[in-house]
C-alpha cells in the first residue's frame, strides 16, 4: 500500500503526523494496519519478527510501536523491555489474540501504554493510535517545558548571585563608610536613616542567601558530602553562634545531649544550617524570660533531635503551611520580627536529603516543639 507517488508536501504532512512501526509476524496484520495508518497520514513501517523490529527502531525512531506479543523468536514481553531500553519515551501498544487480564498485566509492567484484543476493527485501531500519540506528543512537551523551568531557574540563580548579591553588598559597604563619618559628617538623624536603610539590605541579603541556599539544596548539591558525624558538636557550635542572639532576646537556651547521641550519615555544614533555622526561630518566636531547649534521643533505627521553646506557639491552620517557602504567620505577635520565610522550607529540605523528617505540635502561648528525626550511619562491619 505504501504510495511511491507522494509528494514532498504530502510526506511532510505524513511525518508530522507521527511514524508508527507494526512489528507482527502475520503479514496479513501489518498489511491492514499500514493501509489504514497511511490512509490517516501517518509514516507507516512494519518489520514481522522482534530482532528486524528492533533495528528499525534504531534506525527510524518511530513515535509508536504496535508490538504483537506473540511471535516466534523473541517475544513481545522481551521486545518491550528493549524498546524501553533504546528510548523510554516511545509509546508501546499491545496487540494480543488472547487477551488475559495476566498478560495485559504484564505488558503495562513492561511500560506498555495500551492493548488492542484481535480482531480489531480500523476505528478502534484509529483510537489506540490517536490516543497514544497523543500522550507522547504530552510527554515530550512536558520533559520540555521541565527543561526550560530548569535552564529558567539556573538564569535566574546566576542573575540574583551575580547581579543583585554584589552591588547591594557594595552598597552596604558605602552605608557603612559614611556612617563612619568617612565621607563627611553625618548628624544623628542621619546616621540612624542611614542604619536603618543599612538593615534593609541586611534583609535583603539574607533573603537571597536564603533563595540560593533553597536553590542548591533542590539541586542535590548537599547529598555529594556525606560522612558518619556526631551531632552533639555540631548542636553545640549552632547554640554556640545563637547565644548572642538569645542573649538579646532575653531568652535562656539550654542544651542537653548527656545520653551521648549516635552517629548520622550527613553533611556537617548543611545540618548546622538546618539547626540555626530551628534554633533561632525558638529564641525569635519566644517571649522574654523564656526558655529553648535543644535534647537528643536515640532510637533503634535513628536519632531525634527536639527544639522545644516557650514561645508564642503556632496557630493549628498555619501548621500546614510553616514549611511552604516564603511563608510568614501574620499575627500582631510576629509584627516586627524579621525574616525571609524560607528558615524552615530550608530546615526541611535539608533534613528531607538525609532522608529524615521534621514533625511539629504547638500550643498556642504555650510554645512549640520542632522533632528531627535523622538516621543512623551505617556501621561498616570489619571482616
Ligand atoms: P521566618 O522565620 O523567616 O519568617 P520560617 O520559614 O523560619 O521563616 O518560619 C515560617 C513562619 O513560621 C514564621 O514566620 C513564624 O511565624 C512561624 N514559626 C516558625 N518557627 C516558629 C516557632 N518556633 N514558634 C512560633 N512560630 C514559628
Amino acid at each position: 500500500m505504501r504510495d511511491m507517488n507522494t509528494t514532498s508536501e504530502e510526506r511532510n504532512r505524513i511525518s508530522e503526523k507521527g511514524t508508527v512501526l507494526v512489528i507482527d509476524d502475520e503479514q496479513a496484520m501489518r498489511d491492514s494496519c499500514r493501509q489504514v495508518l497511511t490512509k490517516d497520514g501517518y509514516r507507516t513501517e512494519t518489520a514481522e519478527n522482534g530482532n528486524s523490529g528492533l533495528q528499525k527502531i534504531r534506525e527510524l525512531k518511530p513515535d509508536l510501536v504496535l508490538v504483537d506479543l506473540k511471535m516466534p523468536g523473541m517475544s513481545g514481553m522481551e521486545l518491550l523491555e528493549n524498546i524501553g531500553d533504546i528510548d523510554p519515551s516511545i509509546v508501546s501498544i499491545v496487540i494480543t489474540g488472547y487477551a488475559t487480564i495476566e498478560s495485559a498485566v504484564e505488558a503495562m509492567k513492561r511500560h506498555a501504554y495500551d492493548f488492542l484484543t484481535k480482531p480489531f476493527t480500523p476505528d478502534q485501531l484509529r483510537i489506540v493510535i490517536k490516543r497514544g500519540l497523543e500522550r507522547r506528543r504530552l510527554a515530550i512537551e512536558s520533559a520540555r517545558l521541565q527543561r526550560e523551568k530548569e535552564m529558567m531557574k539556573e538564569n535566574f540563580v546566576t542573575l540574583v548571585s551575580h547581579q543583585l548579591r554584589s552591588p547591594l553588598a557594595s552598597i552596604k559597604q558605602y552605608f557603612g563608610v559614611i556612617r563612619e563619618g568617612f565621607a563627611g559628617e553625618v548628624n544623628s538623624k542621619q546616621k540612624e536613616m542611614i542604619e536603618r536603610a543599612s538593615n534593609y539590605i541586611d534583609d535583603l541579603l539574607q533573603l537571597i542567601n536564603d533563595w540560593l541556599d533553597i536553590s542548591r539544596i533542590e539541586a542535590g548539591s548537599v547529598i555529594k558530602k556525606f560522612k558518619p558525624i556526631a551531632l552533639a558538636p555540631i548542636l553545640y557550635q549552632t547554640s554556640e553562634l545563637l547565644q548572642p542572639l538569645a542573649d538579646a532576646m532575653k531568652v535562656t537556651l539550654k542544651l542537653d545531649l548527656s545520653n551521648n547521641p549516635s552517629l548520622v550519615e550527613g553533611d556537617g555544614e548543611s545540618l548546622k544550617e538546618a539547626f540555626k533555622n530551628l534554633i533561632s526561630n525558638g529564641i525569635n518566636y519566644n517571649r522574654e524570660g523564656g526558655t529553648v531547649t535543644v535534647s537528643t534521643k536515640d532510637e533503634v533505627d535513628g536519632l531525634v533531635v527536639e527544639i522545644c521553646d516557650t514561645g508564642i506557639g503556632i496557630v493549628k491552620d498555619d501548621l500546614h503551611f510553616i514549611f511552604d517557602d516564603f511563608f510568614r504567620v501574620k499575627r500582631k505577635e510576629t509584627r516586627g520580627i524579621r525574616g525571609s520565610g524560607l528558615g524552615l522550607p530550608i530546615a526541611k529540605k535539608i533534613i528531607e536529603a538525609h532522608d529524615g523528617c521534621i514533625k511539629v505540635v504547638s500550643e498556642i502561648g504555650k510554645g512549640s516543639t520542632f522533632s528531627i528525626f535523622l538516621p543512623k550511619a551505617k556501621v561498616k562491619v570489619k571482616k
